[in-house]
């Protein structure tokens, strides 16, 4: 019997739920997931395609080791051949270890992969990938929303191994190009993002945001507006703004990358780092809806069109669609810092409605 298509649609909805609402500190967990679509596809597969698939820990810390090895090299900025060249961070805090240890290698005249396993450095190396997987990356990757959902495979960690459930090597072997390409734009994006390389990536870092990113110039005109609609009130926590107030796209724009009038609320830079991008809860949808739409639809026209399109229809439009992917993808809604709901509740309202 072939993979159900609604198990590969829950397959799709679950990779994009999981870039957007794990918690990512590290470039672990992207490696993690490059490391299980790549096993799925080097691995003869069975001819059954709802079959499970063990994976054991020893051929994801091979792959693991195999990714990394390529970055654990130093980057020099393109544009700048006298510099010395550093190792890019590839955690928020202290260097990740793989990067350490490879880097070691490296520098010890080991030049690629096949003479890595064959040094005497490779016995250690293994045994620490090894504990590093099964200190963090294998029981956090499944951490959406702080909550465990064991979507890929179970948590059971007495054994050596992890079993892909029912159909899910097919789901990695069907979007193989998907999953790669998402996991490793993360990945990318992560490193981007540490504040420790951006010296180093200067001009790189700046391209993706000049080609597909906010205007942050533009946005700044409209922060004066939506602070007096809010009587200098946080859209979320409801508190007094104060000198870190940022402008949040409502639906954010990572899910919907255009600037619309209506779609803005002023933040603290905290509430808006802590939701990043995920949806708001149905109160905030709610709260929204009321502010923006009912009450001052026609202000947010009259001051903000000669920088934005403002257009209410299309907002809401925008904001009905984006609930919709969430209810069909079981996602979790962001209320406040560190607190999700399920979308139970809005199920229930489409149903009715
Ligand atoms: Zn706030």
């Amino acid at each position: 019997m072939p993979v159900a298509t609604t198990r590969q649609l829950d397959f799709i909805a679950y990779i994009q739920r999981m870039l957007v609402e794990g918690d990512f500190v590290a470039t672990y967990k992207y490696a993690l997931l490059h490391a299980l679509a790549d096993i799925c596809i080097e691995k003869p597969f069975s001819v059954d395609p709802n079959s499970e698939l063990q994976v054991s820990f020893a051929e994801i810390a091979e792959k693991f080791i195999a990714l990394y090895w390529q970055h654990a090299l130093p980057f020099t900025g393109a544009d700048n051949e006298t510099m010395q060249g550093e190792l890019l961070k590839q955690n928020s805090g202290k260097q990740a270890k793989i990067i350490t240890e490879l880097y070691a290698c490296h520098n010890n005249n080991i030049r690629n992969i096949n003479q890595l396993k064959s040094s005497d450095r490779w016995p250690s190396l293994f045994k620490d990938t090894l504990k590093t997987l099964k200190e963090g990356p294998l029981w956090r990757l499944q951490i959406l929303s702080k909550k465990e959902q064991c979507f890929l495979y179970p948590h059971v960690k007495t054994q050596k191994h992890i079993t892909l459930n029912s159909g899910i090597a097919y789901c990695f072997r069907r979007f193989y190009d998907l999953v790669v390409h998402l996991s490793r734009h993360a990945w990318l994006q992560k490193i981007q993002s540490i504040s420790a390389n951006q010296h180093l990536l200067g001009a790189q870092t700046q391209l993706d945001e000049f080609l597909f990113g906010v205007n942050r110039q533009t946005i700044t005109k409209a922060r004066p507006v939506l602070e007096e609609i809010q009587q200098g009130k946080c859209f979320y926590c409801q508190k007094p703004l104060n000198s870190k107030t940022e402008l949040d796209h409502f639906i954010p724009f990572a899910k919907y990358a255009n600037d619309l009038g209506h779609n803005f609320v002023a933040a603290h830079s905290s509430c808006n780092n802590s939701k990043r991008d995920h949806l708001s809860a149905i109160i905030h949808r709610d709260r929204w809806y009321e502010q923006n739409i009912i009450q001052n639809s026609k202000l947010i026209d009259t001051e903000l069109s000669p920088y934005f399109n403002c257009d209410a229809p299309r907002s809401e439009a925008v904001t009905s669609w984006a609930y919709q992917t969430a209810v069909n993808n079981n996602a979790q809604l962001w209320l406040g810092k560190g607190c999700f709901e399920s979308v139970e509740a809005l199920q229930n309202e489409m149903l009715v409605g």
